[in-house]
């Protein structure tokens, strides 16, 4: 045997898109602590790289093998699963494994370059004789002070701590550690963002009759994971689902299994952490959160908290579908629905699929919770893929809200302008405020002025940037948390940003007759504000939100009744729970019914079911209003019964007669380049390649102008493709992008199952 046939070999993924794996030998040293998920640093071309250990292949047929330089952290950070996990998003998602690795690994895991926080840790040296101790009382009375204290500790205490505590300073401290009479040492603590609150335990509710059903399908799913169907929970806000989740986690942990529970980043609120970390607060550190808000060291300390096995449950937004837990036997995706579990950078993976395929790699129960399920959801459960479990009741037996439609076409008629208020909702609210019940307003749609037109000439002021107009706000916070400055009266543009001041004049046509159309929900507020001068309107949107804790502070004195009413964007949409709302006014349901986008009347039908589930959810029942131009839409009569299945199964005929999802799989393909023609001739160029490289079966529309054509100065277009059989899909289109070369200013992407049509 020579030498040779000793060597070892590795196949990796380097950190960087080459879209190959490579093959390393490992020097003798390295050998035994190296395996299928570590984490290397490799020779790659003439510098080094960080990469990930696939596989183990007995022997290479590449030519000059170089070594590996070095293992990162002592055990291997990815499972065979998340691996296996891996290679399937980087096949559905046309992209490559090296992107998907982004996504898997957090930043801070694959650098690997912050570690654990250390801290100065006292404690006693020795023991010390009395002689010895009055010694030192005469030559230095404040450290012999200071050592006293320190006797007397039973545990080592943080250095800083005990200075705090003690009124000692560094000084004297340093001087009794150079006598040798208390020890300082360097000891790792734990980063928690949730160390310093206090979780009071509580433990399983009685479940009623429905709640007892859907548990039991979760726990049957539970002896025969392997071949178990994703089960979808359908249930109307306030019908238990989340105690059902908490105690189907329990059962999990009882089978020495682990849990993960996906939210909505905007439903990742304390008051949702709290009740997990309460059910689970006799075992402490069991349950890990991860969101985007963590700084780097708290992601760090919480990534290991979950990959050594100490936290057992975590609970986070859309990347904690790839928390490294071992022994997975739950995942639960809650609100299922929320367009918020798209990444829409690339790799452009949606995290309820990811979680479903995840649970049949790591053969675990999988739950899709929801009040309105996806229609790709609601699909999988008619054909028998998922299993459906429904919740037809709130817990507390209250009755949905009533809902009544207002048509502003008829309001126009009556008041020759466009309605804000109209008379029947301003009665609601004056109602409301007699009887000292909360009012929320719902706009999704931001400023004050939706634009700002020349009535001479018709020009708009369109950002220069963008192919939309610009909003008129007339209070603008811009600026970081720290450093709101206040600007009155500005222009801005909602997708890049771009702000500019109100001209006087038209510049187009130099007239003196500019007027503001259309209206956001800072105009609601303070049309609000001037007919109810009386009672406390605050608004709640991304703009009145810019501090961290002004969230906090509105919703606090809203729960507290200091605001009577609130008006806000989607932000008050989801999940808040106020007892003392019993009215919501929607003051224009049509914003989103008529976006380009075949999902536009089921987001409508989401959003109206969800905003009418914050009224009456207290003692007294609530009341709904829809103002609307078209009352008759399908998505509002439906919401406005309270009837999913009708609403479904017309929406599930419309997507089927024109080959939309669930009945196929879509991939969208974007071509923006600052330079129009550029951008416009690459897309038709592709468009060729792509009708030569498809079989007739996927339906290959043209390449057109997006509908929003130009963004961030970019000018952008599209191509889309349809079809069934979408991993094979995805594959075509992936080798036709990687066939031609695109100018250098020419930026493509694919992004499969879309939800950004725009
Ligand atoms: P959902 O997640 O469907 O909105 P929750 O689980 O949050 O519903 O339940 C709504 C409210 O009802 C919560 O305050 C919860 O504590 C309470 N609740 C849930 N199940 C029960 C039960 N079986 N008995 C009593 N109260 C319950
Ligand atoms: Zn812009």
């Amino acid at each position: 045997m020579n030498d040779e046939d000793r060597l070892r070999y590795v196949r990796v993924i380097v950190d960087r898109a080459i879209h190959r794996e490579l093959d390393y030998s490992v020097p003798e040293s390295l050998a035994g602590r190296v395996g299928v998920g570590s984490r290397v640093r490799v020779p790659f071309r003439d510098k080094s790289a960080l990469a990930t250990v696939v596989a183990i292949p007995e022997q290479s047929e590449a030519h000059g093998i170089r070594p590996i330089e070095a293992i990162i952290g002592d055990a291997p950070i990815l499972s065979e699963q998340l691996l296996e996990l891996a290679r399937w998003m980087g096949a559905y998602y046309c992209c490559a494994i090296e992107t998907v690795m982004r996504s898997l690994l957090p930043q801070v895991i694959r650098r690997a370059e912050v570690g654990w926080k250390k801290q100065l840790f006292v404690q006693p040296a020795r023991n010390i004789a009395q002689a010895e101790f009055e010694k030192l009382r005469r030559r230095a009375p404040r450290q012999a002070e200071l050592l006293e204290a320190i006797s007397k500790l039973e545990n080592p205490i943080r250095a800083a701590e005990l200075l705090r505590q003690t009124s000692f300073d560094n000084q004297t401290l340093r001087a009794l550690a150079r006598r040798g009479l208390v020890a300082l040492r360097d000891q790792a603590v734990v980063r928690d963002p949730h160390g310093d609150e206090q979780f009071i335990a509580t433990s399983n509710l009685v479940l009623n009759e429905e709640q007892i059903l859907a548990l039991d399908e979760i726990m049957r799913s539970f002896d025969v994971p392997a071949n178990a169907r994703p089960i979808l929970l359908h249930g109307v806000t306030g019908s238990g689902k989340t105690e059902i989740y908490l105690q189907a986690i329990r059962a999990a942990l009882n089978r020495e299994r682990t849990a993960i529970v996906l939210v909505p980043e905007i439903s990742l609120t304390p008051q949702t952490v709290e009740r997990f970390k309460g059910r689970f607060a006799d075992a402490q550190d069991t349950v890990a959160v991860l969101h985007s808000h963590l700084s780097e060291g708290e992601r760090h300390d919480e990534w290991h908290k979950i990959h050594s096995g100490r936290a057992r449950i975590v609970i986070g937004a859309r990347s904690a579908v790839f928390a490294p837990l071992k022994n997975l036997g739950l995942i639960v995706v809650d609100e299922e629905h929320e367009t918020t579990y798209k990444q829409e950078e690339a790799p452009r993976y949606h995290a309820r699929d990811v979680a479903v395929v995840r649970a049949k790699i790591e053969k675990c129960v999988v739950v899709l919770g929801s009040a309105t399920p996806s229609l790709e959801s609601y699909h999988n459960a008619a054909i028998g893929k998922y299993r459906l479990v429904t919740l037809t009741e709130r817990v507390d037996q209250k009755q949905m809200p009533l809902m009544r439609v207002i048509d502003l076409r008829q309001e126009r008629r009556k008041e020759k302008k466009a309605t804000i208020l109209s008379e029947k909702l301003s009665q609601a609210i004056a109602h409301r405020l007699e009887k000292r019940e909360q009012t929320i307003l719902f706009l999704n749609r931001r400023g004050f002025s939706t634009s700002l037109l020349c009535s001479n000439c018709g020009e708009a002021r369109n950002c220069p940037n963008c192919s939309v107009a610009l909003t008129f706000h007339q209070h603008l916070l811009h600026g970081g948390f720290s450093s709101p400055k206040t600007m009155s009266g500005r222009l801005s543009c909602h997708l890049c940003g771009h702000t500019a001041a109100v001209p006087k004049k038209c510049p187009a046509c130099g007239q003196d007759a500019l007027i503001y159309h259309g209206f956001g929900t800072e105009k609601v507020e303070s049309t609000v504000a001037q007919i109810f001068p009386k009672a406390v309107v605050r608004r709640m949107d991304a703009d009145s939100m810019t501090r961290k804790e002004a969230y906090r502070e509105t919703l606090q004195n809203f729960r507290t009744g200091k605001i009577d009413i609130l008006v806000g964007t989607q932000m008050i949409a989801k999940g808040l729970h106020f007892p003392n709302v019993t009215l919501v006014g929607i003051i224009n349901a049509d914003l989103a019914l008529h976006l380009p986008d075949f999902r536009a009347g089921e987001r409508t039908f989401q959003l109206l079911t969800q905003v009418a589930g914050r009224a009456g959810r207290g003692e007294t029942s609530g009341e709904v209003f829809v103002q609307t131009y078209t009352p008759f839409s399908p998505s509002i009569q439906f919401a406005r019964h309270h009837d999913f299945a009708g609403y479904f199964q017309q929406e599930l005929e419309f997507r089927e007669r024109c080959d939309f999802p669930p009945f196929t799989h879509v991939i969208l393909i974007t071509v923006r380049s600052a330079h129009e023609g550029r951008a416009k001739l690459s897309a038709e160029t592709l468009k060729r390649r792509l009708r030569e490289a498809l079989p007739e079966e996927f339906i290959l529309g043209d390449a057109t102008a997006a509908p929003l054509e130009k963004l961030q100065g970019q000018f952008r277009f599209h191509i889309l493709i349809r079809g069934e059989a979408i991993v094979r899909l995805s594959r075509l289109v992936r080798e036709a992008l990687d066939k031609l070369p695109f100018p250098e200013d020419v930026t493509v992407t694919a992004d499969v199952d879309p939800y950004q049509l725009l």
